[in-house]
């Protein structure tokens, strides 16, 4: 499809902007911490961050990585989240042009980033991102050429009903929390925004990279059968991989009955 050099361009930017303000998020949402109200200040001085400093991915570079007050050093994560919220916004463009299902795409995105980061560091999924996620999910549903309401609705409780399932019937097998509700509700969103086949699509890569990364960290030594892996990042990858190329393979699979 014919794609527009300047709209990509502004698409980028819109990406790189989102990115800065899902960095606030990430930091301030698991803290229960307004992410609108205060400004940002450096974690080492105190200093309020200078509207200068805080230009995505431009600022750390001409900063080289450093607070310009204390030279206290400014995480990789914040310039990492910021381009790849852009180029996940450039993909978005590419793969669905100017249309509802790029807002879809965008919003979807923006939250997988977000929920990954989040559940990455405190193995926590906000119902501030989930609940509402739900909602736009099944609001846009019929306007998505891979959904329609039915299959939004259908996606949102077999998602969240299968990890409930799931993780109810680990908890009576072992008597300990293998997954939270912020699993459940992470996938019911999936469910919502991919229809419930994407979210089948989702839930396989996200229990195929998991179970790999775990294999690998007992294989490297780094961990145990009860060593506790973020499955809200792994869902995450498994969201963004079904959001672009999920309508492929259910049409292939599809072929295939
Ligand atoms: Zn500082």
């Amino acid at each position: 499809m014919p794609l527009s050099l300047p709209i990509a361009i502004y698409v980028a930017l819109l990406g790189l902007i989102i990115g800065s303000y899902l960095n606030v998020l990430i930091h301030r949402l698991p803290l229960g911490i307004s992410t609108v109200t205060p400004r940002s200040r450096c974690p080492g001085c105190g200093e309020v961050v200078a509207a200068r400093d805080n230009i995505p991915i431009l600022s750390y570079l001409l900063l080289r990585g450093r607070c310009r007050h204390c030279k206290t050093e400014i995480s990789a994560r914040y310039p990492m989240i910021e381009a790849l919220t852009a180029l996940l916004f450039v993909a978005c463009y590419w793969q669905f042009d100017v249309s509802v299902e790029l807002l879809a795409g965008l919003f979807f995105c923006a939250a997988m980033v977000a929920l990954a980061a989040i559940d990455a560091e405190h193995f926590l999924l906000p119902d501030k991102i989930t609940l509402p996620g739900i909602a736009l999910g099944l609001l846009l549903s019929r306007w998505l050429y891979w959904s329609g309401w039915r299959s939004a609705l259908l996606g949102a409780l077999l998602g969240g009903g299968l990890l409930w399932a799931l993780a109810e019937g680990w908890y009576r097998l072992r008597g300990e929390e293998g997954m939270g509700l912020g699993d459940v509700k992470m996938l019911a969103m999936l469910g919502a925004f991919l229809g419930w086949k994407g979210m089948l699509v989702a839930l396989f890569f996200a229990s195929v990279s998991g179970s790999a990364v775990g294999l690998a960290m007992i294989a490297g030594g780094r961990g145990g059968m009860k060593s506790k892996l973020p499955f809200g990042s792994f869902l995450a990858l498994g969201g963004v991989v079904s959001l672009f190329v999920g309508p492929a393979i259910v049409r292939y699979y599809s072929s295939l009955l």
